[in-house]
């Protein structure tokens, strides 16, 4: 799955497609004329082995919505809410492909994955759904109501002291020793053909064109490498011109490929990481390599934005757009803002921000956001009315 002279760190393989002969047989009418609701509308553009090794679980399609963010004027800004997938973050399009695959193995292989929370969730919703087994490594530091998820979905779940980078390790290494299929990210190419359906339906959203730019979180590097890999294909298949600027947003915190990235570098060291976005909260960036890779051919940049500009946007995007998703996806919309105020998007007239993961993810933390406290009442008509008025200006 890794290259054999470059192993498991700089990257996995790539995942290649006729896109060219592809585009002879179908064309996007086809597509968007298909009445599978699922992101295996793209089936020719995943790797999928047999139709009846899929499992029904709605993945997929989530609502692109016109957003009214930033400062507007001849642009149109795009909200890709993939919190609304069925384990809430985008991480089901990877494991729906990946629990697929392991189906080649057997009907009861084990599968694996290391998570700092979404992967492991979300894999076990599948596993769920498929009935095979699943174990997880997760560290200690998991959000309670990821978590409480996996426990529910019925994964067994090993809680390793230590950080992610440790549960992906020990994670590789029982897969190793018993033949477990294993999910984790970096090691496994089908997982960013997976992510890559983001890609492939705000293409078909936007109605068959790409946008200008793409701003999409960063932890490991896989999901802005997977939306790569679908505007690619798209391209090889004559479908789009231009693969768009990609823009990873990532937390200040854990800004390993960010710094790589200014620095001009083609890889980074190990960061110690430290942000309440947990989801990217990442010290050694497994897919580091095709991110920087990713950014660097679409012109695109790095975006590092503090704890205090990711809480600040996830209230925003909530009370602006009545989306509500977990620190890790307000990272993009974060880094939306302030690469625009620092007209950094200039020429963009078309955005897309990819926001990743559901808020109820982390409660904890967007408690934290809430700018306006509740206000204490007796139950009683007239001690709401006085505050109504003197808040309004309405007399009652
Ligand atoms: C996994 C995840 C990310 C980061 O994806 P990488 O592939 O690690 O860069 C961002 N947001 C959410 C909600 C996630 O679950």
């Amino acid at each position: 799955m890794t290259c054999p002279s470059c192993g498991p760190l700089l990257g996995t393989l790539d995942v290649r497609y006729d896109c060219a002969g592809l585009a002879r047989d179908v064309t996007p009418a086809d597509i968007f004329a298909r009445p599978e609701r699922t992101h295996w509308r793209y089936h020719e553009l995943l790797p999928v082995p047999a139709p009846e090794l899929i499992v029904d679980f709605p993945v997929g399609m989530t609502p692109l919505v016109r957003a009214r963010l930033g400062p507007g004027e001849g642009t149109e800004v795009f909200v890709k809410d993939d919190s609304r997938n069925p384990s809430g973050s985008l991480k089901d399009r990877a494991s729906s492909v990946a629990v697929a695959l392991a189906a080649r193995g057997g009907k009861s292989l084990p599968i694996a994955c290391a998570s700092t929370g979404n992967a492991a969730s979300s894999l076990a919703a599948l596993c769920a759904r498929a009935g095979r087994p699943c174990l997880v490594f997760v560290p200690r530091t998991a959000p309670v109501e990821k978590l409480t998820q996996l426990l529910l979905y019925g994964a067994r779940v090993f809680m390793v002291e230590g950080t992610y980078d440790d549960a992906f390790d020990l994670c590789a290494k029982v897969c190793a020793r018993f033949g477990f299929y294993n999910r984790n990210t970096a090691v496994n190419p089908y997982l960013g053909e997976g992510k890559k359906t983001a890609a492939l339906e705000i293409w078909e959203q936007l109605g068959g064109r790409a946008p200008d730019a793409v701003i999409v979180p960063v932890g490991d590097g896989c999901i802005v490498s997977g939306v790569h890999k679908g505007f690619a294909d798209l391209r090889e298949a004559g479908w789009i011109e231009k693969v768009p600027r990609l823009v990873g947003a990532q937390a200040e915190g854990s800004s390993a490929i960010a710094r790589a990235w200014e620095a001009g570098a083609a890889s980074c060291g190990p960061y110690e990481a430290r942000t309440i976005a947990d989801s990217i909260s990442v010290s050694v960036p497994r897919d580091q390599v095709k991110a920087l890779r990713a950014v660097r051919a679409t012109g695109g940049a790095f975006v590092r934005v503090t704890d205090e500009e990711i809480l600040a946007a996830l209230a925003a995007l909530a009370s602006g757009t009545g989306i509500f998703v977990e620190p890790a996806a307000a990272a993009s919309v974060a880094a939306f803002l302030k690469a625009s105020a620092a007209g950094d998007l200039d020429g963009a007239r078309t955005i897309v921000l990819l926001v990743t993961g559901y808020g109820l993810k982390d409660v904890a933390s967007a408690r934290k956001a809430v700018a306006r406290e509740p206000v204490a009442v007796r139950p009683d008509v007239d001690a709401v009315a006085r505050i109504i008025e003197k808040e309004t200006g309405l007399t009652g």
